[in-house]
């Protein structure tokens, strides 16, 4: 089967890793990919977002399955446009996709299914949101309704803070995402991701996964795509996972197909947890990033299966298995990210690190310069994941790895993991 995936980061690498390894794929290729998908697939110059650029590829090269990695195009729609045309691709159609392009659908359907969350209101003007958090008090939650690549949510400390982001909103700080306003209860408690595959009408778990989304050590400083991620998370006992599957996953499946717009693709729980009832803080509707590649590193079985099964709604009948180790991820950033940064910076002995036993490079931000060297080209630019018996040990092998690699201009979280080390004894 000749397979394209979609999109250009960490998360794209670690699809097309697992990928490259099935039984079913005769032909691999990613649009556009970057520097280290470029080994292992054929990348394509294309837009995601330009759907007929897409579609003319998978005339091109005779594709037989579409893997969509962002949010964007499934937002915009690929699925539906590329499915309408023939191709058999895997991901949310643009109304399934609502649970995560739209925070106010996504409340609502929760609300309509009693998928326990912080309670919350969507509002349309700066008197309404004025009213909506005098109403919670602070600590409140001020969020974009729209996709924002994550900056489109303030945890305001104060009345006055959350007022003004939501002036901000409105203000256009975010363009369209910020036309409707959701202003949501604080909740307390500790953050983990959740993740199941759905054909529409079953939903088989995944795993699950925390990740890091400070870019500073011991979760400081401004928020980022994510710096770093580990699965399993051990504060997702077998009772919270089974309870996010009754109380969220399984409600998510019924629900989306008795309103008649059914859930295939990644079903990504972000969750807030703080004794026996999971909360859900958001849906994604992919893979996260760095979630992805410590997952995938840990799937045992063939990923191209499930995907096709995914797509056709044939689930049920689906059994994958896992190796019990942990995998740790560590972002290595372009030094200034968040912020400004430099890119063409070259990156070496990536080789050498490649060698070392139970350690993957994902690429993120990476490309070949014109003379053949690997250079950056992005914030987020390597994910450097490790396997290990037990965290500790996938955290030492991670930080061996990250300390081989030769980019002066780049920096890393160097604590990823401390929550699950904090909870296991050395
Ligand atoms: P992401 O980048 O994860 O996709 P997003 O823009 O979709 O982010 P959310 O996940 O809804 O937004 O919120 C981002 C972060 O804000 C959460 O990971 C969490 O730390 C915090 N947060 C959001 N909602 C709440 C809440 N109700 N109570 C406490 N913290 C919250």
């Amino acid at each position: 089967m000749r397979v394209l995936i979609i999109g250009s980061g960490g998360r794209e690498h670690a699809l097309c890793w697992s990928l490259s390894g099935s039984s079913l794929v005769t032909g691999l290729y990613c649009a556009p990919g970057n520097g280290g998908i470029a080994d292992i697939a054929t990348c394509l110059a294309i837009d995601p977002m330009d759907f007929p650029a897409v579609l003319a590829a998978v005339r091109e090269h005779e594709i037989e399955f579409v893997v969509v990695g962002p949010e964007a195009p499934l937002s915009k729609g690929i699925v539906d446009f590329l499915e309408g045309k023939g191709v058999p691709t895997f991901g949310p159609t643009q109304a399934a996709a609502q649970l995560e392009s739209s925070k106010a659908f996504a409340k609502d359907f929760c609300d309509r299914y009693n998928i326990p969350t912080a309670a919350w209101q969507a509002c349309q003007s700066i008197e309404q949101a004025r009213e909506a958090i005098a109403r919670f008090g602070s600590p409140v939650v001020v969020k974009a309704d729209g996709l924002a690549a994550g900056k489109g949510v303030t945890v305001a400390e104060s009345e006055a803070e959350a007022v003004a982001a939501a002036q901000a909103l409105f203000g256009g700080a975010m363009g369209s995402a910020g036309r409707t306003v959701v202003v949501e209860e604080f909740l307390t408690g500790e953050e983990a991701s959740f993740f199941a595959i759905c054909d529409g009408e079953t939903a088989l778990p995944l795993a699950g996964a925390q990740d890091h989304k400070r870019v500073g050590d011991r979760d400081t400083g401004p928020n980022t795509g994510g710096m770093g991620a580990y699965s399993p998370a051990p504060i997702l006992t077998p009772g919270i996972q089974s309870a996010v599957m009754e109380r969220i996953v399984r409600p998510v499946i019924s629900g989306m197909a008795a309103e008649g717009r059914p859930f295939k693709g990644i079903l990504y729980c972000g969750l807030m947890l703080d004794g026996d009832v999971p909360r859900l803080i958001e849906f994604n509707t992919r893979f996260g990033d760095p979630e992805a590649q410590v997952i995938l590193a840990r799937l045992m079985s063939d990923l191209m299966p499930a995907l096709v099964a995914a797509r056709d709604g044939a689930l049920r009948n689906m059994d994958l298995r896992w190796y019990p180790e942990t995998a740790l991820c560590v972002v290595m950033a372009a030094k200034g990210y968040p912020g400004r940064y430099r890119s063409g910076e070259p990156i070496r002995n990536l080789a050498d690190v490649e060698r070392m036993d139970d350690v993957l490079v994902f690429h993120a931000g990476t490309a070949i310069a014109r003379d053949r060297q690997l250079v950056s080209s992005g914030g987020r630019v390597l994910g450097i994941t490790a396997l290990g018996a037990n965290i500790r040990e996938a955290q030492a092998r991670a930080y061996e790895a990250v300390d081989r690699v030769d980019w002066p201009g780049g920096f890393c979280r160097r604590d990823i993991g401390w929550r699950a080390v904090q909870r296991t004894r050395p």
